[in-house]
């Protein structure tokens, strides 16, 4: 498939309803409480029923389980939009749209399938992932969790840091050895005895979806709860579902930094400086190009990852490590710049600039860092791999 640049921002009329509809659940239902998720840092429940209410978190979930198993492109619509009003609940629904349910529908046993696929397309459970420990963040292959044999199943014992909303999770995809040393994975339901909360963090932004702290000690894994066994190929596959959360991310970070662009030139035509206004003045209206020509080269990067994303595949490593490491620095970039255009009163709580500059920051550690996804682009294309496009030929 040769993706043309018509196609890459092109909305069907479907697509087009989607992203109405994802607006207005944001602005009418998530905007107002942004600030109070950023403030108290509580779970942003009230969002989650807005999102569930509009039929939001079945998107990508299989038609057969109660989703309307549409794709990559129509999950980054809506991540795109939630974000842009409030990330907190856009990363909520992220975990649902491109976390474990992804998986699982592409993965997941029969039974697993019907024990959570539901409940994910009506945004009754919520889900974690349990990757990283202390010393197995970028170094994931040190991971020390592991799963040992007990009768017919497994007992899991593992230590997980920093898994988003995984204090208020039903269920949590743990990545873990199994006994051949090989990474697998298991989905563990968080009531089961032996799974602990060891605390939440206190970070600088992300307030309302908050980082975990998770034990599990000596959990028991029925059979039907391995996902992936630790066999050849399960590190892989897990690796390349690793994908759409990337993806995800990246979708957020346009959206929050889109949000953050629009209260800026907001403010400049507002804003009075001597007899005209901040935005006759050229230098700042060349920090309006410089962020706006940034965020729109970012998102043609997402969206292409996106559309070359199969309905059952992950999207494409290369062109999303691509899109990520981009979507997080423009982002960073356009919310920096957003505040400076709103002056000290960009500094205050009392605009929500300087929390989209939070909460932006935290986008690029999850999911791989920015320098980790650099690694990976820069060893793939001088090892002459190249993305997809007709100006690229591989071994170039
Ligand atoms: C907001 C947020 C949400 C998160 N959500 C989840 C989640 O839901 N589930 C989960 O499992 N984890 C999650 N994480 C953890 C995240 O995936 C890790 O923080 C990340 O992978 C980096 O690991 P680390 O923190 O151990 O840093 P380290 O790996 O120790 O890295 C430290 C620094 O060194 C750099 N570095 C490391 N290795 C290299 C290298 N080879 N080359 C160049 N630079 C390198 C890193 O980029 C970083 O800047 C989240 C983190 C944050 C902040």
């Amino acid at each position: 498939m040769l993706l043309t640049g018509r196609d890459l921002l092109h909305e069907d009329d479907d697509q087009a309803a989607l992203r109405a509809l994802a607006r207005q659940v944001a602005e009418r239902e998530l905007a107002p409480l942004a600030a109070h998720w950023d403030e108290t840092g509580e779970w942003p429940a009230k969002s989650q029923a807005a999102i569930a209410q509009a039929g939001l978190y079945g998107i990508a979930v299989p038609e057969e389980h109660g989703g309307a198993g549409l794709g990559q492109v129509e999950v980054t619509i809506v991540l795109e939009e939630l974000a842009r009003a409030c990330v907190n609940s856009a990363v909520t629904a992220q975990l649902t749209l491109n976390g474990p349910p992804r998986v699982l529908g592409h993965l997941g046993t029969p039974a697993m399938r019907e024990r959570w696929l539901p409940r994910a397309a009506s945004g009754e459970a919520v889900f974690c992932l349990g990757i990283t420990e202390a010393e197995a963040g970028s170094a994931v292959q040190r991971m020390r969790a592991k799963v040992e044999p007990d009768g017919d199943g497994y007992r899991l014992n593992a230590y997980k840091n920093y898994s988003t909303q995984g204090h208020r999770a039903d269920a949590c995809l743990c990545w873990a050895r199994f006994p051949n040393g090989e990474i697998g994975a298991v989905v563990v339901d968080m009531t089961s005895e032996g799974v602990g909360v060891a605390g939440t963090h206190r970070n600088m932004g992300l307030h309302g979806s908050t980082e975990a702290e998770l034990t599990f000690d000596n959990v028991r894994i029925e059979p039907d709860e391995v996902l992936l066994d630790g066999s050849p190929g399960s590190f892989r596959t897990l690796l390349g579902h690793l994908n759409h959360e990337r993806l995800g991310n990246a979708a957020m970070c346009l959206g929050a930094a889109q949000g953050a662009l629009e209260h800026a030139t907001r403010y400049l035509r507002e804003r009075p400086a001597g007899s005209r206004r901040l935005a006759d003045l050229q230098g700042l209206q060349w920090k309006v190009a410089e962020m706006a020509t940034e965020l729109e080269a970012a998102r043609l990067l997402v969206y292409r990852a996106a559309h070359l994303a199969g309905p059952h595949e992950s999207p494409p490593a290369l062109e999303t490590a691509m899109a990520k490491g981009k979507a997080n620095m423009v982002a960073r970039m356009v919310c920096d710049e957003a505040m400076q255009l709103h002056g000290g009163y960009g500094y205050s709580r009392e605009f929500p600039v300087e929390r989209a500059y939070r909460d932006v920051r935290g986008l690029s550690f999850g999911g791989g860092t920015v320098e980790v996804l650099k690694n990976y682009v820069g060893a793939r294309i001088a090892d002459g791999e190249a993305p997809h496009g007709p100006s690229w030929r591989s071994s170039h």
